[in-house]
């Protein structure tokens, strides 16, 4: 059996998961369309995914399944893209905007038609026929967003209702806040503007938070409209960030007390490595 994925990465390597995202956003830079800052920001999310354990929690789980609940009851939800996401996700996404019934718009901000494009052709090999935003389609303005991100497709984000967003800085948000949207924003980092500012803030990385919120679509659009507004309608986002960070805390806590530090952050292969470490001490 071949010892390496499809990124070249050793598959028992005890960080292959995140080595591949890494690879993957890496061949998305060099195709043009992840920003060089977005490869930045993945760094900050990474961090953020290292407190929480780089698994979801279950503030995010929960996020998760009242975030699918708002993207089904809405009239006009819209997913936005951009590189990172397209980069990572591009087939979660058309599979997401299929089963919520949702639109998918191409927006950036570092915006350019032949990124535009390149981003609108990722997501069409996945399936998706309609992708807004892009080049003349982005005609209408959201006011208070300096950037190219300001520009927005009448048909999407414009008259949307809810908009779903990931790897996304605060001052979008806000705006789209104001402009009188619910914004579902996938954040690792719950101390970020965009976690404060979004209505549902999912704290978890988009790699695992969109197979989540398929499996909840899958499961919550039998359902009816009443059942879906009970799901939503004791959600309060600010207790899920209070929780998120209360987790942070504790764990860090915890770690502090621990008789080998890191035993429990890591997984077996590193528990290997502790108990080798420990032999040549002795
Ligand atoms: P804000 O302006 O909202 O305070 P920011 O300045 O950190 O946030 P950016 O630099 O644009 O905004 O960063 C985007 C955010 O995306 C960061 O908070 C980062 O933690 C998060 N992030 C990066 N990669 C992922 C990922 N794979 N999944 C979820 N979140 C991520």
């Amino acid at each position: 059996m071949d010892k390496f994925n499809l990124h070249n990465i050793l598959k028992n390597h005890p960080r292959a998961e995140s080595l591949t995202i890494r690879e993957k956003l890496v061949k998305g830079f060099k195709k043009g369309i992840v920003a060089t800052a977005g490869l930045i920001a993945h760094g900050r999310g990474e961090c953020f995914d290292y407190l929480l354990g780089e698994k979801t929690q279950p503030f995010a789980f929960e996020a998760e399944k009242v975030a699918v609940a708002t993207l089904l009851l809405s009239s006009n939800p819209v997913i936005s893209v951009n590189g990172n996401t397209a980069a990572l996700c591009a087939r979660e996404v058309v599979k997401l905007s299929k089963l919520v019934n949702a639109k998918v718009e191409v927006n950036l901000f570092y915006r350019s038609l032949k990124r535009e494009k390149l981003i609108a052709k990722t997501l069409r090999r996945y399936g998706l026929s309609k992708v807004l935003g892009v080049g003349g389609k982005a005609d209408k303005t959201i006011p208070s967003i300096s950037s190219l991100r300001c520009k927005v497709d009448s048909e999407g984000i414009f008259s949307a209702d809810t908009v779903l967003l990931a790897i996304e800085d605060g001052d979008r948000t806000s705006a789209l806040r104001k402009a009188g949207k619910r914004v579902i924003a996938i954040d690792l980092n719950p101390f970020s503007r965009t976690a404060i500012w979004a209505s549902i803030t999912i704290v978890d990385n988009l790699v695992r938070a969109l197979p989540n919120m398929i499996r909840f679509a899958e499961a919550l659009r039998k359902k009816d409209r009443k059942d879906l507004e009970g799901i939503v309608e004791s959600y309060n986002n600010d207790n899920m960030l209070k929780e998120a960070v209360r987790f942070i805390n504790l764990r860090l806590k915890n770690l502090c007390k621990e008789k080998v530090f890191g035993w429990s952050i890591c997984g077996e292969e590193f528990q290997r490595m502790f108990l080798e470490k420990e032999a040549l001490s002795r």
